[in-house]
C-alpha cells in the first residue's frame, strides 16, 4: 500500500521557510504542517473524510482507500 505524501510539505510534516525562496538554502522550520497535521501524509479529498490518501482516482483526486473503493463502485454504476 502506498502513502501520498503531502503536497504541501511535501511529506515533511513541517513547513520550511526561507528568506527567499527556490534553492536558498537558508531555510527555517516554520512549525507543524496545518494540511496534514504533522503526519507527513495526504489526507483525502473528500470532503469530510480525514483518512490517509492512498491512490489517485481518474479524476486526479487523491482518496483514502474506502473512498477509492466507493468512487470505482459509483463509476462501474450503470
Ligand atoms: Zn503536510
Ligand atoms: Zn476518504
Amino acid at each position: 500500500m502506498s502513502f501520498i505524501p503531502c503536497i504541501k510539505c511535501q511529506g515533511e510534516g513541517r513547513i520550511f521557510k526561507s528568506t527567499y525562496g527556490g534553492n536558498d538554502p537558508d531555510v527555517w522550520d516554520a512549525g507543524k504542517c496545518e494540511a496534514c497535521d504533522g503526519s507527513g501524509n495526504h489526507t483525502c479529498d473528500n470532503r469530510g473524510c480525514d483518512e490517509i490518501a492512498q491512490g489517485f482516482n481518474d479524476d486526479g483526486e487523491a482518496l483514502c482507500q474506502d473512498c477509492l473503493m466507493e468512487w470505482t463502485m459509483k463509476a462501474f454504476e450503470p
